[in-house]
């Protein structure tokens, strides 16, 4: 049964009749064994760098699974993957709402497009700065078709109040407007198209503090109000804590533990993430931490470790982390709960 557009003035919520329509129990997106290489030299030799590899996850409808890890670790490479924005082609399987995204081809496509948007870091450079705000919302209007002609003007209207910018901007340029007003247009461009999942890379990154959590709060509320659901990558723990229902956390193009955000912050487990947990800066009157320090870089793509690729850093490392390379796997029988770590082989729950 084809889907409906329930919500009258934005067309941003898309429900089943029978409500059956966000996937196998209530999960959006499913991504397994995902993998995306670029191809190198070593040595005048050619060789694969795995910037994502082998990665495995659901997303469920309308909850936030946030994305960290240093730079470097593949989770900007992993969202655009997600979307099919990479420059090379993705191996593995993603189904999106219960169908295998590749064999979505033609017009089911640009359905799909609008469906699955992304948020970048630096609106300025993904705005025409040739383009005021009305052409240039009315552009994808118009591309993605998600309007007729004559009612496109005041759609546009409707998505500006939404993100709290005034109507009145409608024929300012990009240039004309401060960082968190443009990232709000770049939250409108992509509410434009009556999306259900968005990929927000770094959304407020390039922000002062003050701006981030405006922003952040006007993705909560979006979310709220449209049944939004996001996948939110970004280096900042503490704002990724916030706006997050479950982390996943990322190292050298691998998921290493994936939970709920409070159980992950409160007890992280893998090493890597209990590394990350101690860098956080807390506030003076709730006492002190350890901070952990890892030694040594982030190895080189091409340099990639033999067994668990974290043991030249990882403090906790024993013999075996040299050769075994773990799984990621639930902490014990039923738990969601996952970590990729030979310390946790053994169920502990
Ligand atoms: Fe550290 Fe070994 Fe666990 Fe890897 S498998 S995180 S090296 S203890």
């Amino acid at each position: 049964m084809k889907g409906f557009w329930l919500n009258i003035e934005l067309n941003l919520v898309r429900v089943e009749k029978n409500g059956k329509r966000i996937g196998e129990n209530g999960m959006l997106l499913k991504v397994r064994d995902l993998e995306v290489a670029f191809s190198s030299r070593k040595g005048g030799k050619k060789a694969l760098v795995r910037a994502v590899n082998g990665v495995s996850f659901d997303v469920r409808k309308g909850e936030t699974l946030g994305l960290v890890g240093e730079s470097g670790c593949g989770k900007t490479t992993l969202g655009r993957a997600l979307l099919r924005l990479t420059p090379v082609p993705v191996k593995g399987k993603i189904w999106y709402d219960g169908q295998a995204i590749e064999a979505i081809g033609g017009r089911d496509f640009r359905s799909l497009r609008s469906e699955m948007q992304m948020i970048f870091q630096d609106p300025f450079s993904s705005l025409n700065p040739r383009m005021t705000i009305g052409q240039m919302l009315g552009e994808v209007l118009s591309v993605h078709k998600a309007v007729p002609r004559v009612e496109a003007k005041k759609k546009i209207h409707e998505l500006l109040d939404v993100v709290g910018l005034n109507s009145e901007y409608f024929n300012r340029y990009p240039h004309e407007f401060s960082g968190g007003q443009r990232q709000r247009i770049g939250i409108a461009r992509a509410l434009a198209v009556g999306p259900r999942i968005i990929v927000c890379d770094e959304p407020v990154s390039a922000l002062d503090v003050s701006i981030q959590s405006q922003i952040i709060n006007l993705l909560n509320d979006l979310q709220k109000e449209f049944g939004l659901t996001y996948i939110f990558i970004a280096h900042d723990l503490s704002v990724v804590k916030y706006i997050s229902d479950r982390v996943a956390v990322m190292y050298l193009g691998k998921i290493v533990e994936i939970a709920d955000a409070e159980e992950l912050y409160d007890s992280p487990k893998h090493p890597y993430t209990k590394a990350l947990m101690s860098a956080i800066p807390l506030p003076e009157l709730s006492g002190k931490k350890e901070r952990i320090l890892l030694k040594g870089d982030l190895p080189g793509p091409l340099d990639m470790p033999t067994g668990c690729s974290f043991h030249p850093r990882c403090p906790e490392a024993i013999d075996r982390c040299r050769s075994v390379e773990p799984a990621l796997k639930p902490l014990c029988e039923g738990s969601e709960r996952q970590v990729s770590c030979l310390l946790y082989e053994k169920e502990v729950c």
